[in-house]
């Protein structure tokens, strides 16, 4: 699976600890934007912690993956690399006026066309609607003596194939789905059928019809495999090419072998050998670099057989990965000093592991618009028998958060010195809270003995209160001097003022931008942050540790007390340890209903108002670096990474080097 998001109010509620973010000083993020679409840059923190070898690895892992780049432009729609071409032939050619409206109109509909790999919207899968007439479109067409004739010609204008994935069963799955997976004469009893009849073994079934299209002849059904010397026979072979090169300079024996394994599949698209593929692929994690490369994800099959083809590189991230381990080597100190009651305190606690990597490059159904995470493989017996391999993008949601800037934190922060201090020390403090609410948190505590599982005993309320022992561990422990002994953090009170401020601005503050008026807090991370902030905000109500404060009609909460916090952050964790230890439901339920649930409308509606001039672009996507290679005669001697010029610049090269299809496949 991949862990999607569409928006940045999405990112924020697929990461555990939601920050505002700094905007950073040195890099620009944001490359440009267009319709409803934002463009960014990433970078790849430890690429030149590599030695040369793997930077090779990466290098050729990354080609591997651009290789197969037209694959998911043909598979999204059978005229799209037509299209596509012929639009980059007018933009490259065109020598007329540039100021226009057409052409800025012309523009914008080739950009679309190129962040969906297609005609049709990434995510709504609605066809574009070119804001460009068809006599200006012709104009164009003629003067870069461009040609495009016939149904992909027409489909700009039309309204056939509207939908790329329709799951309206009334309009027929197949049948209105215009989606490349198969030929317009295939219905949905055909599929049905096929596969129902096709063997599979039982124990360990395939992943029935993830690798070809299925087509009628001669009133034959049959599946045109994807493979070499089948169908898309011309981009695997560039594909095999550049894995034949990445598995001669593999980090070790696992990761040679695995991708042997996928040589060997995409050489006879025989989907057993991919499984196997898988099983070495699973249990490939030595090394610091790791990839997928494959046809994946089933979201773009109505029938959710056939996997449209994706590459992402990654590399590990070093600093996260110091952090974790730090943490996970001290987690019984963390346990011992915590503020549990004794007898919930486990006695010999093991950090959670947590992955975070740093994408080095992306390709296919993986770009411009990218997950922010990976759960995979995707067979269910694999992952039951043979293990799975979950990771978090880590630079990626990191572009998410730094490409938003620092309006929305000067709007909902207090005082300069807020500002500041998140400025300095958010960034730490962000990872810091996320390594300790991932390794420490979760991993901390136990239950009573003869007390079912929180899942058992919490019911609906199991997960929140679980996000909710995992933040505070998370809270108490950041201004805490060990993180100092122990290397990860660079100031304990710094980060824990900055830590605080955050939490407490988000929790009862800024979370409330991702919830229409009127609607309670449902999602689980976003109960626990309001439940952690406002009941800390009303048991130190007395002595104001937390004071709510209007200034020029504006709400603010503003920490009197960090010390006097961390006791209440400290007490709130004992008390829903306590809680779960005992399963104790009702407890569990009233602190999820009285603090996390309900909304002030008032301040709802406030805090909206304040928010609308923020409003950016609901999609987003990236541009790849560039890796460069320097050489000296024909040895290459370093890569390097370079940020591409624009979108526009990266696309057209991309089409020129990574030019694997004919335009019918
Ligand atoms: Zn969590």
């Amino acid at each position: 699976m991949a862990v999607l998001v569409f928006s940045y109010q999405e990112i924020q509620k697929e990461s555990d600890v939601l920050l505002v973010k700094k905007e950073s000083q040195d890099f620009n993020y944001l490359a440009e934007q267009f319709a409803d679409i934002k463009i960014l840059r990433y970078q790849i923190p430890g690429f030149d912690q590599l030695s040369l070898q793997q930077k090779k690895y990466v290098y050729f892992l990354t080609q591997a993956g651009l290789a197969g780049r037209d694959i998911m432009y043909d598979q999204n729609y059978r005229h799209n690399l037509k299209i596509r071409r012929a639009l980059e032939n007018i933009y490259q050619n065109y020598k007329g006026d540039k100021n226009s409206d057409n052409w800025k109109n012309f523009e914008t509909y080739l950009k679309r066309v190129w962040f969906a790999n297609g005609i049709h919207h990434h995510y709504a899968n609605d066809k574009f609607k070119p804001s460009f007439s068809k006599n200006y479109f012709d104009t164009l067409l003629k003067e870069t003596k461009t040609k495009l004739a016939g149904e992909a010609y027409d489909v700009i204008f039309n309204d056939a194939d509207t939908k790329k994935v329709n799951l309206n069963p009334d309009k027929g799955l197949v049948k209105g789905s215009a989606i490349n997976f198969y030929s317009p004469n295939i219905t949905e009893e055909d599929v049905d059928s096929f596969y129902s009849k096709m063997k599979s073994d039982k124990e360990k079934p395939i992943e029935k019809g993830l690798n070809s299209k299925l087509v009628k002849k001669d009133g034959k059904v049959v599946e045109q495999v994807w493979k070499s010397g089948g169908m898309y026979g011309a981009s695997i072979d560039k594909i095999i090419f550049w894995l034949e090169k990445a598995k001669n300079v593999a980090e070790n024996k696992t990761q040679a072998k695995g991708l042997g394994l996928l040589i060997k599949y995409y050489q006879t698209g025989d989907l057993k050998v991919w499984d196997d593929y898988n099983i070495v692929w699973a249990k490939s994690t030595d090394g610091d670099i790791d990839y997928i490369n494959g046809f994946i994800e089933v979201y773009n099959d109505p029938k959710g057989y056939r996997g449209s083809y994706e590459s992402v590189v990654q590399i590990k991230d070093f600093d996260m990965s110091k952090k974790m381990a730090a943490l996970a080597d001290n987690a019984q100190w963390f346990e011992d000093n915590s503020t549990l009651q004794k007898e919930h305190k486990k006695k010999n606690v093991v950090g959670v592991s947590y992955k975070t990597v740093n994408v080095a490059g992306e390709a296919g159904d993986s770009s411009p618009s990218t997950p922010i995470g990976i759960n995979l493989p995707n067979n269910n017996w694999i992952r039951e028998q043979h293990g799975s391999k979950s990771v978090s993008l880590g630079n990626i949601i990191n572009a998410y958060n730094n490409a938003s800037g620092s309006g929305r934190l000067k709007e909902f922060a207090y005082s300069k010195e807020e500002v500041e201090f998140e400025e300095e020390y958010g960034q730490i403090a962000d990872k810091l809270h996320t390594a300790l609410h991932e390794v420490i948190g979760h991993a901390s505590g136990k239950l009573n003995e003869g007390v079912g599982t929180p899942k058992e005993t919490m019911k609906n309320y199991a997960s929140t209160l679980e996000e909710a022992r995992a933040d505070p561990v998370g809270l108490y422990y950041l201004p805490d001097e060990k993180l100092v002994e122990i290397g990860i953090s660079p100031d304990a009170n710094g980060v824990g003022r900055a830590a605080f401020d955050s939490y407490i601005r988000n929790g009862l503050l800024t979370q409330l931008i991702r919830l229409n008026l009127g609607d309670d807090i449902e999602e689980a991370h976003m109960r626990n942050r309001q439940l952690v902030a406002a009941w800390a905000m009303e048991k130190g109500a007395k002595e104001k540790v937390i004071e709510k404060v209007t200034k020029d009609g504006k709400t603010y909460f503003v920490i009197n007390d960090y010390k006097k916090l961390r006791a209440l952050f400290g007490e709130l964790l004992r008390e829903i340890q306590r809680i779960k230890s005992e399963g104790d439901f009702e407890a569990g339920k009233a602190l999820v209903e009285t603090y996390g649930v309900k909304v002030d409308q008032d301040l709802h509606k406030e805090v909206l108002e304040r928010n609308k001039r923020f409003k950016s672009a609901p999609y987003s996507g990236f541009i790849n670096p560039v890796l460069v290679l320097v050489s000296e005669g024909d040895k290459i001697t370093n890569i390097k990474v370079v940020q591409p010029v624009s979108f526009a610049e990266q696309m057209l090269q991309y089409a020129k080097d990574y030019t694997t299809l004919p335009d019918e496949n």
